[in-house]
């Protein structure tokens, strides 16, 4: 079985006349996949349903994602889908919208996609990474994650403006389907979408970042940095390399030097663990004059005895951070009363979901 929304546009037109079908069959076929967003073959009316037949005969299919649940946040600026795979895991996705100005009176709509059932990476204060590592996504299963969104918004006259590489799950370790689905996804002929309008975040798997410079993509890059020295890093992200934290600031300044893209170093503030006066000052020394931006995380407690910081506390770290010079943001908090945010996905909702049902 091979699912169409696999296929980059040229594999697409290759299959086409390998059918005995005329080239614009391909061009037909994208057209539907993009912008009609079809739950199965069937639904591909411009296709002669002789065609439509061969192309099931053959083995080819639409759908590695179904739709299970929705839940929608009371200020509706957050959804969150519960998505079935093919062969029934469960896994989760994300759209978040803020008003902007810039685009006419279209919200910002950004998408959260997963990469992998689970994470093998371990970090002490994650819900996937206390779950364990299940599987690998396809790349059509990440491809369907946005397609259920682009659907969903298209019907309100919408559109996806950004992905965001932070669901379930570390991109850089599922690599090679990360990257075909953001060749789909941004392939003209494809989804469309613009390189510079995603985001992969990655707990900082050293060679898929040099890897990712060589791509020739214009993707952002996030890099979770978490602590500013080893010991603490060791502790949180129990995976990482003896001298993770330098090895993360040189791969991410290769990583500008080599695609122009700014990174920024995602730092997720715990309670008591990463939040002091003088972790703000070392995370301060180390970063100075480094031109990269953080984002400050305040965790939602889904891991572990760990606690969300006190806002002065929040206040206090970015100040320090701001007054060394470096450019800093502190996460906008959305959708935390349907535990929507990133890296808390799928076991909330699994419990919310079964609950309802039972
Ligand atoms: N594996 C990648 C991408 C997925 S995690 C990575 O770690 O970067 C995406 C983001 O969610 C990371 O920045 C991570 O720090 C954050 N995250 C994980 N657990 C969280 C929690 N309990 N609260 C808030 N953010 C969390
Ligand atoms: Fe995996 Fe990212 Fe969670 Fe760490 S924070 S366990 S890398 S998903």
């Amino acid at each position: 079985m091979t699912d169409l929304y696999r296929l980059l546009p040229e594999e697409m037109e290759s299959l086409v006349i390998e059918l005995g079908q005329p080239r614009y069959r391909a061009d037909q076929i994208l057209y539907s996949l993009y912008y009609k967003f079809p739950e199965n073959i069937s639904e591909i009316k411009q296709l002669p349903a002789a065609f439509r037949d061969t192309l099931r005969d053959k083995g080819y299919t639409i759908g590695s994602t179904k739709e299970v649940h929705r839940i929608t946040s009371k200020d509706r600026e957050t959804t969150k889908l519960l998505l079935k795979l093919q062969d029934e895991t469960p896994i989760e996705s994300v759209l978040m919208q803020y008003p902007s100005k810039k685009l006419f009176g279209h919200p910002r709509s950004t998408i959260c996609v997963s990469t992998q059932v689970g994470c093998a990476m371990g970090c002490v204060f994650c819900a996937t990474g206390q779950m364990g590592f299940e599987r690998n996504m396809k790349a059509e299963e990440i491809v369907g994650q946005v397609i259920h969104f682009a659907k969903i918004l298209a019907e309100k006259d919408q559109h996806i403006t950004n992905i965001v590489f932070m669901g379930m799950g570390e991109p850089l370790a599922n690599y090679q389907e990360t990257i075909l689905a953001i060749r789909l996804l941004t392939h003209p002929r494809g989804f469309g979408i613009g390189q510079r309008n995603i985001t992969i975040s990655t707990i900082g798997i050293i060679s898929g970042i040099e890897q990712l410079a060589e791509e020739n993509l214009q993707i952002g890059l996030a890099i979770s940095l978490h602590a500013p020295n080893d010991k603490l890093r060791k502790w949180l992200v129990p995976t990482a390399g003896a001298n993770s934290v330098m090895e993360l600031i040189k791969a991410g300044q290769r990583y500008f030097l080599k695609t122009g893209r700014r990174v920024t170093f995602e730092y997720a503030l715990i309670e008591g663990v990463n939040d002091s006066i003088e972790i703000a000052e070392e995370l301060a020394f180390l970063l100075r004059n480094n031109g990269s931006h953080v984002n400050l995380i305040p965790i939602n407690p889904t891991a572990g005895d760990f606690e969300r910081p006190k806002r002065k506390n929040v206040i206090e770290f970015e100040r320090i951070l701001y007054n060394s010079g470096i450019n800093c943001t502190v996460r906008v908090e959305k959708g935390t009363e349907i535990s929507a945010a990133c890296g808390q996905l799928r076991t909330d909702v699994l419990d919310k979901y079964n609950n309802k049902r039972n």
